[in-house]
């Protein structure tokens, strides 16, 4: 495999797994490597009648969840703001900590996602902020997104008054049962 294709790999496991697909590899040393996936969409024969309900695979969640989405990678923060957007939630997408705060304090989120590393401020100092501020935003949850799904790591936004933490790349039913754990 070309080292180049490590990204674009990444980027289409995680737009096909947010349609409901699989991604699946065949090797071998003569023809190298060929990708394939499967995806499942419905035909729809008369749209006009069909019915404005979602797939029966989503599961139902509460109407008017807020979500704030800190990420400053811009990929990671469309697959993540899609994945959301799915399943119902408003989203309002930022780039850094300090961002995060200011908006925290123009209107209120029922939770956050927040990135670790990013530029100005970081997640770890933001959500300090966030659990300093007065009553009910310092109870807002928080749910870290990491790169590596590393043991400290979570130890680490534990500590720093995260609720949870979820590793990048973000998979679609592990984002979809924590915000349903702490929004619903
Ligand atoms: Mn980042």
């Amino acid at each position: 495999m070309a080292l180049g294709a490590g990204l674009g790999l990444a980027i289409c496991l995680q737009f096909i797994e947010l349609m409901g697909g699989k991604i699946g590899l065949i090797s071998s040393k003569e023809h190298g490597s060929t990708f394939h996936f499967d995806l499942t969409f419905p035909v729809v024969q008369q749209p006009e009648k069909a019915p404005p309900t979602a797939p029966a695979s989503l599961p139902a969640v509460r109407a008017g969840v807020k979500v704030l989405l800190v990420e400053d990678n811009r990929v990671n923060q469309k697959v993540a703001e899609a994945l959301l957007r799915k399943v119902g939630r408003h989203v309002v997408a930022v780039e850094n900590g300090q961002d995060a705060l200011q908006h925290i304090h123009q209107e209120p989120y029922d939770l956050v996602l927040m990135d670790c590393q990013m530029p100005v401020m970081d997640g770890f100092e933001a959500a300090k902020q966030i659990r300093a501020m007065p009553a009910p935003l310092c109870n807002i949850p928080i749910i870290a997104l990491t790169a590596h799904a590393m043991s400290d790591d979570r130890q680490k936004c534990l500590e720093g008054g995260m609720d949870d933490y979820l590793s990048k790349p973000i998979s679609r039913s592990a984002l979809i049962t924590l915000v349903q754990k702490h929004a619903d």
